[in-house]
């Protein structure tokens, strides 16, 4: 699976998920823009990484709350890069509060971040992809939580809830333009911020009997950025060890 010469976004790349997704693109032959929502040491030090595989990456740096820096964004991407071959949707934010509690603020900056930005970059990816004449991917990373619910993540889920619906609606449109869009919806997965006390909570609750890791989630949307997998537009694939499978299999006693 080789994706020489492809430009590739990953926005939230600077650490987690998107960083171990953009290091599996540059290590395939994609040239990355990486990206944070902030110059920070991690950011520079993912971006460092990539470079020595992609010498032509480059690395941005912008608020996805804010519909300008997004549009800067994909202006610096249009005067570096004569196209985009692959966006990952990747870059979110939590911050969990009980539903009645719930402030207003916090309501409108996670859906602000986790939904309207991955339609504002899809949008913007979407038309310069149309121009493409290998046309283009498209990858959101959802949760399993757009499904099942999470005491005081109301607004995380419903922003991942609407992620998998916008995934059918923009591969529906798209598809004309040989544009595919797919969603990763993951489970349990650590990153290197995931306290050991929470990766041992899933031990017994996954029926895989472990959380997952960065790279099951990038080697799929290494695959999903394919053109082995030009057929598949619309779908919602599941990596969660078995997380999702129903109350039987979270109880190892039943
Ligand atoms: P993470 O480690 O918290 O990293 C989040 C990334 O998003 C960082 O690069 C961060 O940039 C960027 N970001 C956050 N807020 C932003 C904002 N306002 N503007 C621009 N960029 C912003 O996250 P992760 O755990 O790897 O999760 C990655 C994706 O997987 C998310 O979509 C998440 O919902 C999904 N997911 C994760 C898990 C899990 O168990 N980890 C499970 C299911 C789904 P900075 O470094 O600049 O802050």
């Amino acid at each position: 699976m080789q994706l020489e010469g492809k430009v590739a976004l990953v926005t939230g790349s600077s650490r987690g998920i998107g960083k171990t997704i953009a290091h599996e693109l540059a290590h395939r032959g994609c040239t990355l823009i990486v990206h944070g929502s902030k110059e920070s040491d991690a950011l520079r030090s993912s971006f460092e990484d990539v470079k020595k595989l992609s010498p032509d990456s480059i690395k941005v740096a912008a608020e996805l709350s804010e519909p300008a820096a997004i549009d800067k964004m994909f202006a610096r991407i249009k005067q570096t890069f004569d196209g985009l071959d692959i966006l990952v949707n990747n870059a979110a934010t939590q911050n969990p509060s009980p539903v009645l509690e719930l402030e207003q603020e916090d309501w409108d900056r996670v859906l602000s971040v986790n939904l309207r930005a991955p339609f504002l970059c899809a949008q913007h990816a979407g038309r310069i992809m149309r121009g493409n004449k290998t046309g283009g991917k498209i990858i959101n990373i959802s949760s399993v939580h757009a499904y099942d619910a999470r005491r005081h993540y109301a607004h995380y889920s419903a922003a991942k809830g609407g992620l998998e619906t916008l995934t059918k609606s923009l591969a529906l449109e798209l598809a004309p333009y040989n544009i595919q869009v797919n969603s990763i919806v993951a489970g349990a997965i650590a990153t290197e911020l995931t306290p050991l006390d929470r990766q041992e909570k899933f031990l017994t609750s996954v029926p895989a009997g472990r959380i997952g890791t960065t790279e099951e989630i990038a080697r799929l949307a290494a695959f999903l950025s394919s053109n082995e997998c030009d057929y598949i537009t619309g779908a919602s694939i599941t990596v969660d060890g078995g997380l999702t499978l129903g109350f039987c299999a979270s109880r190892p006693d039943l």
